[in-house]
């Protein structure tokens, strides 16, 4: 598989009192036999605890995979609150 670059900063789409959801850069619904996304795939979602808070912040956590990173999520004024 190719090495590539990974953007490890991506905006939350999504939270609320329980969760908040953002759209992976690197993981994809489905993929090829040579690893390789397929073309009507689309970017997986991930979701992590929001510990009941709201506010707008930016939150670390690490990614699971087969390369596992650091990976910042943004909290702004575009997360839908649910
Ligand atoms: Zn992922």
């Amino acid at each position: 598989m190719p090495e590539i670059q990974i953007p490890s900063k991506v905006v939350a789409t999504e939270i609320d009192m329980f969760n908040f959801k953002y759209r992976c850069p690197c993981c994809y619904t489905s993929y090829k036999k040579d690893g390789e996304p397929r073309k009507n795939s689309f970017n997986k979602y991930h979701t992590h605890g929001s510990n009941g808070d709201l506010s707008n912040r930016i939150e670390t956590r690490t990614h699971h995979g087969l390369n596992p990173f650091e990976v910042t999520i943004i909290i702004d004024d575009t997360t839908v609150r649910k």
